[in-house]
Order: C-alpha cells, then structure tokens, then sequence
C-alpha cells in the first residue's frame, strides 16, 4: 500500500492537519506540532489532542500515515555545547508533543557542523543526541531526513546517515526519510528508471530499506550535484517524472508515509492524484 500526501498547514491547532490532509484527498501527510521557527510552545491542549485523534481516525490516518517535521532551529550536532543543550531539550519537547498525539515517528534534519569541528566528530555528537532524547522518550521513531548537502548541513552523504545510525544504541527507534529534491541535489541521479535502480540499489547496500520511514516526494529547481535546497513541483524542475513512476511501483516504497513539499500547494490535490495512479 502507498500512503500519499502532502506537508500540511496546522494552523489554528493540531487537530486542522488531517482535515486539511482529507481535502487534499492525501492517504499521508505531514504537519508540524508546534511553529517551527520558534524554541518555545505552548503544551497542547487536551482538547487539540483529542481532536487529533478523532480527526485521525474518522479520515483514516494511522499513525505510519503521518510524518510529523521538527523544528528548523533544532541543531543535535551543534558545535557549542549552551546551543547543543537547548537543541536536545526542544528535540526531546518534539517526541513527548508527538508521544502525545499517538505518534510512531518523528522526522528531523541531523544538523550542521557550522565549520567549527570535524565532520565525524559532529555525527557522532549527534548520535549521542538521539541516544540522549530515546532514553527520555518511549514509542517514538527519530527519522533522520538526508539533506541536499547546503553549507554545513551534514547527512547528505548516505554514508553519513549510516554513520549516525551505527551510533545509536536502540536500532528499533532509528530511521530514515529520502527526500527526492535533497538526494538529487546531493549528487545522487533519479532522472531515469535505471539511474533510480543505481541510487536506491545505492541507498540499499549503504542505509537499507529497513530504516525507510517516509519519503519527501519534490522535484529539483537546481542541477544534479548543486548541494542546493530548491524544491519545485512535479515534473517541472530538473528531475522529471521517472523517479516519482518508479517509487510508486516498487515495493520498498510501501507502507511509509510519503509527502509533498512542492512549492505550488495550489496544484497539491492533482500532483496527489497523479501519484496515486501510478501506484501498482
Ligand atoms: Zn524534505
Ligand atoms: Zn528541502
């Protein structure tokens, strides 16, 4: 089965993404729990949560459905250690809101060295980061999206990701996300079926299917290998159709939920549609 759907708005409350995610006519979806440009929240409300829920259940989300986003500000690798503290608590204040929403993932970029320690050094304290946040949490899947390499950002590599996974204690809480725009733009070509064979048989053999936790299904407004973070629409940027045919017809794709991110949220419900019928 493949979930389909797309980052939906939450504002107003929680409980307003799986009804925006059932307008779009999406079978998956992601939100975030809080506003992702700031540290602090308020706690949700009893009655967001209940209606979550209920939302949830009435439009058919379960929770492998539903891919909730962290916060932008949130760094596990950061180089200094007073800024490093306040990424740990928010991340784990991240688990605990998705805990409480009866959430079984929670999506993340690793971090960024910030040119200020060594690559290596920088997965490992981020290893340490999520060891630290799944003592404290119960239930919760950290999923480590890649990243299309800008700057300092790390986990663009799939070298990387398994690095970080080797790192951490509980195998059964880790996973990944593969956003299609950052992967291209990290050096890895989908604009074919067989240049989709080399990069997931890639993906594989380094990561492995185990670890797919969702995908964020964009195209790419820069070239192959550009290390830029540019989404574009279906089809209309550098990457095509291909990719997007064939993740809907393998199997390893199946069971995840499986998001839009693309820049026109006005087109959302056809880019949905045209993904669900290629699924097999
Ligand atoms: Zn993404
Ligand atoms: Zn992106």
């Amino acid at each position: 089965m493949k979930f389909v759907g797309a980052h939906v708005s939450a504002a107003g409350g929680v409980e307003n993404a799986p009804l925006n995610a059932h307008k779009l006519g999406a079978t998956a979806f992601a939100l975030f729990t809080k506003n992702q440009r700031q540290w602090q929240a308020k706690p949700l409300t009893t009655k967001s949560i209940n209606l979550f829920k209920e939302r949830c259940e009435k439009f058919g989300f379960k929770p492998e459905q539903i891919l909730p986003h962290d916060s932008y500000l949130i760094n596990l690798g950061h180089p200094e250690q007073e800024a490093l503290d306040k990424s740990r608590d928010a991340f784990i204040d991240e688990l605990e809101r998705c805990m409480q929403l009866g959430l079984d993932r929670l999506n993340f970029h690793p971090g960024s060295h910030l040119r200020k320690m060594d690559i290596s050094d920088c997965l490992g304290r981020i290893s340490e980061s999520i060891n630290m946040a799944l003592d404290k949490t119960e239930g919760v899947i950290a999923v480590i999206e890649n990243t299309a390499g800008q700057g300092s950002n790390l986990g663009w590599q799939f070298e990387e990701l398994a690095e970080i996974i080797d790192g951490v204690e509980d195998k059964s809480r880790i996973g990944v996300c593969l956003d299609t725009c950052h992967t291209f733009a990290a050096g890895y070509d989908l604009r074919t079926t067989e240049a989709c064979e080399k990069t997931f048989g890639d993906f594989e053999r380094i990561v492995g299917f185990q670890y797919l936790k969702g995908m964020h299904l964009n195209d790419s407004k820069c070239e192959l290998g550009s290390r830029k973070d540019r989404h574009h629409s279906l089809g209309q940027g550098e990457i095509g159709w291909d990719v997007f045919k064939y993740i809907m017809s393998d199997d390893r794709f199946n069971g995840v939920p499986m998001v839009l991110e693309t820049i026109d949220d006005t087109i959302w419900p056809e880019e949905i549609e045209a993904l669900k019928m290629m699924a097999v």
